[in-house]
């Protein structure tokens, strides 16, 4: 699944290789990922012309002349920017664009097209509510976010409402590189504990972003991301050592969630 690091660099790329372009020609083969009609989804984007893409969680979404186009893989996907006779075996959406150049979407199970008009963006309820980007969090905004609260740490940093971007594959680095146990409640964090995991989530998506992301994800071009297994210190670890006291990583529920954590570095 596509989390904060995949998001933002397919929006990097769509800046670099979409800006400008017309679109020209819309195919839908899947209407149930729209949230309008195929009738209204064309009549918003034929003829509009790319401007800036950004990451919003785990959401593309891209400014155009006439409105905003909202897409979100869901459990995954592809979106590949491809000449127009080579398309991929699989797509449910396709942008062509005047140059011969097509951008196909698919997606792996179930994912969002969306189209927003002009100054619309606040009513969309999907994006309106999520929290604020994971990595655009200041050190300070982050105290705040977490003052007062109850509840554990690991729920609060997957509720795309409080904090957005951070999902099931990144989680258990993140808590490890803070040394955070994934119940610990957050009501006992400590200053210092907060700072740590502020870093840890900004040099995890980092260290990924830089690679190109997930390998198990393709970029607009068709390409696989760098980051795999090789990168994780923890998660997906388990009956390993761990990388900085050697204990073995433990495969551990917790509450609805797996986990996957080191018992002395993440101690209760
Ligand atoms: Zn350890």
């Amino acid at each position: 699944m596509p989390e904060l690091p995949e998001i933002f660099c397919r929006a990097r790329e769509m800046n670099e290789s979409l800006r400008e372009r017309v679109i020209t020609s819309i195919e839908v083969k899947q209407p149930q990922c729209l949230n309008v009609s195929v009738e209204a989804f064309e009549a918003g984007l034929l003829g509009s012309r790319i401007d800036d893409t950004h990451q919003q969680g785990k959401w593309l979404v891209t400014d155009t002349s006439q409105g905003h186009l909202l897409i979100n893989l869901g459990m995954g996907g592809e979106l590949l920017l491809v000449e127009r006779h080579a398309l991929p075996e699989k797509w449910r959406i396709r942008f062509d664009f005047e140059d011969g150049l097509t951008l196909a979407i698919n997606f792996w199970w179930f994912g969002n097209v969306h189209y927003v008009e002009p100054g619309g963006l606040a009513n969309h309820t999907m994006t309106a509510k999520l929290g604020p980007n994971a990595m655009d969090v200041t050190v300070d905004e982050f105290h705040a976010l977490l003052a007062g609260r109850r509840g554990r740490i690991k729920s609060f940093l997957l509720d795309q409402s409080k904090i957005a971007g951070i999902g099931n594959a990144y989680i258990h680095d993140i808590l490890f590189r803070a040394g955070l146990h994934p119940l610990r409640s957050i009501s006992t964090l400590q200053d210092q504990d907060i700072d740590l995991l502020h870093q840890s989530i900004q040099d995890e998506f980092r260290r990924s972003i830089a690679k190109g992301a997930a390998n198990y994800e393709l970029n607009l071009l068709g390409a696989r991301g760098g980051f795999g297994a090789q990168d994780l210190l923890v998660g997906y670890r388990e009956g390993k050592s761990c990388p900085v006291c050697h204990a073995l990583i433990e495969k551990q529920k917790t509450g609805s969630t797996t986990s996957y954590i080191c018992p002395q570095c993440q101690a209760m």
